[in-house]
């Protein structure tokens, strides 16, 4: 084992262990430090055993122990736990050594860290983490943000053990300033909520509607994989349909329809209110969690708000088809819409964003990996400045060939009384978007009768206002 450490890793739980044996099975040598250092002892002298890894028993021992430029990483609870630690490193530190936190923490507390720390002399690497504890174990997506300077120290480590794809390229790179690698992990937590709602809503379309059998919806989410579906999420509600409980019935039948949230999703729609942005079906996503958690109220209400009887009388394979087509187009318009929210807080927070390298870091390790990523890559690469993904000619050409498939199943969806909020919310902003002139001349006619907002004509210049004396009153 060399002398010095590589790097050193601030958290035993789950998250931080595995990626410290992953940082080790890639040859870097890392030193071990935990709070309650029972589990450093713990942790070295069980999975640790035998690998390039020290245990440290305080933060003197973990600092004296590292390279310099020293990097440590911290994986501990995200929010006060962060700070504290933080200020346990600081007196120990020289200028020029680097803190990265790889926690789930909100891009706010990363932006104010990387400041204070800077003023300090210390650099600071906000970094997303994504995959799980597999992903830290076996290779996740990384999305690191901060000092560049810094960035050049971490990247052997960071692009040596993040998962590979295609060509080996790492998914893992240089995100941008500050809080921006914490911002497009709350991004990715936000589409993967919008993702996951999108293949519920066609599975009750699936069994409500159309009548199938869960060995059956197996079927199609198999089938669904092998085209631009091709997604882990689709592969994994494929074998959750398929897989049983003891009495050999679908075990997924079986569990309570209420959701839960820890806030990732719920933040992706707060800054995108923030910033007026609308991204639709990632907030329509956290709301179907919400309502999921009504669940004594539902059962109430259903007993009282009668819906219109369902059938279904049409071609079902055909049917299956448009709704592969709907979930695909939604799935494009829920991207474009985070997209837009990443470049309009790249706007609010003077970030430098790597579009391209995003969905590369989003391509392989994490749970919204896709085959489908490579498309919105090679989009970017294509045209850095592209100001809404449904422009990119690959993009349009999918969504306007999924149009009436779409329009058929939203309309079915509507018809039989199937809610389908993320499908429909997709379609609206797909048909708002692509509307020149939207009915909000009669709104800023309303703003200025109630409250003299005033309003812009189509006949003269923008930037001139007019106020008009609805009532002909004084
Ligand atoms: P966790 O359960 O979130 O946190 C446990 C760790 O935090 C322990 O090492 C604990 O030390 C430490 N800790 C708690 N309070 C502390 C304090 N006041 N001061 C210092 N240390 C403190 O661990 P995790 O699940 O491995 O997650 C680590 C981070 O990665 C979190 O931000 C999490 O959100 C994020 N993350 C988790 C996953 C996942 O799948 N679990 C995936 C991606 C990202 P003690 O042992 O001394 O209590």
């Amino acid at each position: 084992m060399k002398s010095k450490s590589d790097i050193g890793v601030i958290g035993l739980a789950v998250m931080g262990e595995n990626l410290i044996l992953n940082m080790a099975s890639k040859g870097f040598t890392v030193t071990a430090y935990n709070r309650s250092t029972d589990k450093v002892e713990k942790f070295v002298t069980g999975r640790a055993e035998g690998k390039t890894i020290r245990g440290a028993y305080s933060v003197e021992e973990l600092v004296e122990s590292l390279a310099a430029p020293r990097k440590i990483m911290i994986m501990v609870k995200a929010g006060a736990p962060v700070d504290a630690t933080i200020e346990s490193l600081i007196p120990h530190l020289d200028e020029g050594d680097i803190i990265i936190d790889g926690g789930n923490t909100h891009y706010p507390d990363t932006i104010r860290r990387e400041a204070y720390l800077k003023e300090k002399g210390i650099h600071f690497v906000g970094a997303g983490v994504s995959g799980g504890e597999e992903g830290a174990l076996t290779g996740p997506s990384i999305m690191p943000g901060g000092s560049l300077e810094a960035w050049q120290h971490v990247k052997p480590i960071f692009q040596g053990i993040s998962a590979k794809v295609e060509g080996g390229e790492p998914c893992c790179d240089y995100v941008g300033e500050n809080g921006a690698g914490h911002f497009v992990k709350m991004v990715h937590n936000g589409i993967e909520y919008g993702d996951m709602q999108l293949l519920c809503e066609a599975y009750q379309i699936m069994k409500e509607v159309v009548g199938l059998s869960a060995d059956e919806i197996h079927q199609v989410f198999k089938q669904w994989n092998t085209t631009e579906l091709d997604s882990y999420l689709v592969e994994i509600s494929r074998d959750i349909m398929a897989f049983k409980d003891e009495d050999g019935e679908p075990l997924v039948e079986k569990i309570l329809d209420t959701a839960g949230q820890k806030g990732t999703g719920k933040w992706t729609g707060v800054v995108a209110l923030d910033l007026g942005v609308p991204l639709t079906l990632i907030a329509e996503s956290v709301f179907a969690r919400c309502i999921s958690a009504l669940k004594e109220e539902r059962v109430e209400a259903s007993k009282i708000l009668a819906g219109p009887e369902k059938s279904f009388t049409g071609d079902k394979a055909a049917f299956i088809e448009d709704l592969r087509q709907a979930v695909l187009a939604s799935k494009i318009v829920s991207y474009a819409q985070g997209y837009t929210l990443m470049r309009e807080a790249a706007k609010e927070f003077n970030w430098n964003l790597n579009y391209g390298g995003i969905a590369l870091m989003w391509r392989g390790g994490c749970i919204i990996r896709s085959a489908f990523l490579g498309d919105i890559k090679k989009a970017f690469e294509k045209n850095p400045e592209l100001n809404n993904l449904l422009l990119d000619d690959y993009f349009k050409e999918t969504v306007v060939n999924a149009q009436s498939s779409w329009r058929n199943v939203a309309a079915t969806a509507i018809a039989n009384g199937v809610p389908a909020p993320c499908l429909t919310a997709a379609l609206n902003y797909f048909d708002g978007y692509r509307t020149a002139r939207l009915p909000a001349n009669l709104l800023q006619a309303q703003r200025d009768y109630f409250g003299a907002h005033t309003y812009e004509r189509t006949d003269k210049p923008r930037g001139e206002f007019f106020h008009t004396n609805w009532t002909g009153r004084g």
